[in-house]
């Protein structure tokens, strides 16, 4: 069984967009894994569709009604559907590689993309919606996000990427910053590859990488050696 996402959105046309290409569009024109995405607005209410209403309480923006978004997922998404529900938000978990794995070694995903100033309260807690955070800033909408935790989550499906060595050895599986990369040209504008990685010599190659890795990480992200 492949990877299947189901997205709920007001903007199902900005999908498959970037993941239908290169490594995500390859794995899906494949069927490695699948995408359909639902417009919430099929569910919205009366002549005009509504999907939102003014903040309970007052305060600025609109929030996306429970009862339209709840219709959105009834339609779309079997009661016995085995894969978690994801909303993505500010307020959620915040998307790790850890997490990534554990999303892409499972049935799939389905999404919700938040609008305005997100979702009413009472349909994250009657659906079981898990919030889920790509980082500490705010976007306009989950679309960007979803789009994120797909190309993570894709890219580790058996048979996506060429090398299966290079899922493991990247930033983050071993809470590590990865090394530095060089190719062709041997020197270029005065500045030579380091002579190590020329040497033909793997132990010592795979010793100065590791050294380079630790030494970026601790420069860069020290928060990332003490997990
Ligand atoms: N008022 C909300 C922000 C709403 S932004 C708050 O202060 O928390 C509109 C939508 O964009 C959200 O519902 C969510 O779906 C999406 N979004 C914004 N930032 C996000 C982030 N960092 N991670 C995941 N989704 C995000």
């Amino acid at each position: 069984m492949s990877f299947s996402a189901t997205i709920l959105t007001l903007y199902p046309d900005m999908f498959p967009g970037p993941l239908g290409m290169s490594l995500s569009g390859d794995a899906l024109a494949r069927g490695v894994w699948s995408l359909e995405a639902k417009n919430i607005r099929d569910h919205g209410l009366g002549r005009h569709r509504t999907v939102d209403d003014t903040p309970a309480g007052g305060g600025p923006g609109m929030v996306i009604r429970c009862d339209v978004l709840a219709s959105a997922i009834d339609a779309n998404v079997a009661a016995d559907d085995p894969r978690p529900k994801l909303l993505m938000s500010p307020r959620g978990k915040p998307l790790t590689q850890g997490y990534v794995r554990e999303l892409a070694a499972g049935p799939g995903v389905v999404i919700v993309c938040g609008r305005f100033e997100g979702v009413d309260e009472r349909v994250i807690e009657a659906r079981g919606l898990q919030e889920v955070s790509i980082g500490d800033y705010v976007l306009s909408g989950g679309e960007m996000a979803a789009m994120i935790v797909l190309d993570s989550c894709v890219r580790l499906l058996p048979g996506v990427m060429g090398k299966e060595a290079s899922g493991t050895e990247e930033s983050f599986e071993s809470n590590r910053l990865e090394y530095p990369h060089y190719t062709r040209p041997r020197e270029w504008e005065g500045r030579p590859i380091p002579d190590v990685l020329l040497s033909g010599n793997h132990a010592m190659i795979e010793r100065w990488r590791h050294e380079e890795s630790e030494r970026i990480t601790r420069e860069r992200r020290p928060d990332l050696l003490e997990r």
